[in-house]
């Protein structure tokens, strides 16, 4: 099937269409988490939003490198605290204790998701040469300068030779300096209050340090991800995501840092997600307005009457588009809850449709094969999961009128019949990365795939009187503790 996949590109503020560099590939960077504390409810959507994103190109036949970072250092507080080193204070841990616990703890809250782990997950303290280089690079191109051990990227002179600073943010110079607040402990040393530093020399007490030609010290956190991005998918690459409260400073600073080091475009389509909101409001630890992952499962929580599953708040992320922000309230996962399990029933009404022999495909064959085409069709419009949702419940619905005889099966081809299988077990458990919660443990789709195959094969060998391959098939998952039942439907399968 021609895909005309769209994105919108967060620097054009356009949907465009999406040309990779290279045909049948794609790179894409996202940032990763700063792992000083627990992941919480909002990183976790943007990751899942991604993942999606991941999930899709993929499906459609694209080669991915998707790239992942972890943030253990660089990344400052507000006071001017390196997060990390907050982290190991508070915990009395040493920093890569500290981004060791919570790195484990990420992976950990992915797989709950069931978000696939990126091709490469780099760490910015595994690539501090690197980071060295280029802030030599951006030294040698005279877009940055060195001021008592640090060194500071020259935003005025980028801003003169492009004109493009605060390009994807949509600030003027003027904001952008009001809005920087990195190092303001070193304000003094540099040249305009929008330059930012890219080496940060360290203080006697700053225990994560590095040997560098300027000082003993540390990278700016901007710089991590100019450098990842560039080692691990070229001075131009196709994807940059992350969420939108990214966009300034962090990447704008790497656009002017890829652009600094060697004139490089670096991403050629940005994309961001919005923010995850709590009761309306955005989550926030300090007034009290936040849940964390493992509160949401349990249902301990006053925000909460009760405990959702992980897969239930996966679809309830997949309910709203990635670039909306998306409100968590009780009521809309109860919603969910429902829409889920709506969902994974239809999914196993479709499984016991048989076609009919003598079907003469009437209205209802084409109506059902322009509603597949559809969900295609959202999906490749900047990746419109509640879209895409909508036109499988529309699907949904009619699974479940020709399961109930309202809609003949008769006018039903073999063919779409199947596709229809194909397509939504593709959509639900490929490309949404939903699991049946009530399979066993560790199935993600593929058991419920190959049994239906094996049951085909099964059915195949009967038709031929080929009662030797069936009595194999049903004694080897005899042995397995699996059952076949045959019924007025079809043939089932179950656990002994
Ligand atoms: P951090 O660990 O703070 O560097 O964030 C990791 C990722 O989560 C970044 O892409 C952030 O933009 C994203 N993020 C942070 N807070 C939220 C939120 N409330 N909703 C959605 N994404 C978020
Ligand atoms: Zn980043």
């Amino acid at each position: 099937m021609e895909h005309n996949l769209k994105l919108y590109n967060s620097v054009t503020r356009e949907k465009e269409a999406f040309k990779p560099m290279q045909d049948g590939h794609v790179g894409m960077y996202v940032c990763g988490p700063t792992v000083y504390y627990d992941v919480h409810l909002g990183n976790c959507r943007t990751f899942v939003s991604f993942d999606v994103i991941y999930r899709y190109l993929q499906y459609i036949g694209y080669r991915v490198r998707y790239v992942r970072n972890i943030t253990d250092v660089g990344h400052l507080l507000d006071d001017g605290e390196d997060r990390m080193l907050k982290g190991a204070r508070l915990e009395q841990l040493e920093p890569m204790e500290v981004a060791q616990k919570y790195t484990v703890g990420f992976h950990e809250m992915m797989r709950i998701f069931n978000a696939l782990p990126p091709s490469i997950e780099p760490r910015a303290t595994g690539h501090i040469p690197e980071q060295i280089e280029m802030v030599q690079d951006i030294l040698k191109n005279g877009y940055g300068y060195e001021a008592n051990g640090s060194v500071y990227f020259d935003t005025l002179k980028f801003i003169e030779k492009t004109g493009i600073y605060g390009g994807l943010s949509g600030r003027n110079v003027e904001e952008l300096v009001a809005e920087s607040r990195d190092n303001l402990k070193n304000q003094s040393e540099k040249r305009h209050p929008a330059d930012f530093a890219i080496w940060m020399k360290a203080s006697p007490e700053h225990i994560m340090r590095w040997r560098s030609p300027w000082s003993e010290g540390f990278p700016g956190w901007h710089l991590e991800c100019s450098a990842m991005s560039t080692k691990y998918l070229g001075p131009e690459f196709d994807i940059h995501g992350g969420g939108n409260d990214l966009k300034f400073p962090h990447h704008e600073n790497e656009i002017a840092q890829n652009y600094g080091s060697c004139q490089c475009k670096g991403a050629r389509y940005w994309m961001h997600t919005n923010m995850l909101l709590l009761n309306g409001k955005k989550m926030s630890k300090s007034d009290g307005n936040t849940i964390s992952p493992p509160e949401l499962f349990v249902g301990d929580s006053e925000h909460v009457s009760k405990g959702y599953s992980p897969m239930v708040v996966r679809f309830f992320m997949l309910q709203t588009h990635y670039r909306s922000t998306l409100d968590l309230t009780d009521e809309a996962l109860q919603a969910a809850e429902k829409g889920f399990r709506r969902l994974m029933d239809a999914d196993k009404t479709l499984q016991s449709l048989q076609p009919d022999a003598a079907a003469s495909p009437g209205p209802l064959d084409a109506e059902l094969n322009s509603l597949m085409d559809g969900v295609y069709e959202e999906m490749d419009d900047d990746f419109n999961t509640p879209k895409t949702l909508a036109r499988i419940f529309e699907l949904v619905s009619r699974i479940n009128s020709l399961k109930g005889g309202q809609l003949p099966i008769s006018e039903v081809s073999a063919d779409t019949l199947a596709r229809l299988k194909q397509v939504f077990h593709d959509f639900v458990y490929v490309v949404f990365g939903l699991l049946d919660e009530d399979a066993t443990e560790g199935n993600d789709g593929t058991l419920d795939g190959l049994m239906q195959l094996i049951i085909d094969i099964r059915a195949d060998a009967r038709g031929r009187k080929d009662w030797g391959t069936s009595d194999k098939i049903r004694d080897a998952l005899k042995s397995l503790r699996l059952q076949l039942k045959d019924g007025k439907e079809g043939t089932s399968w179950g656990r002994e």
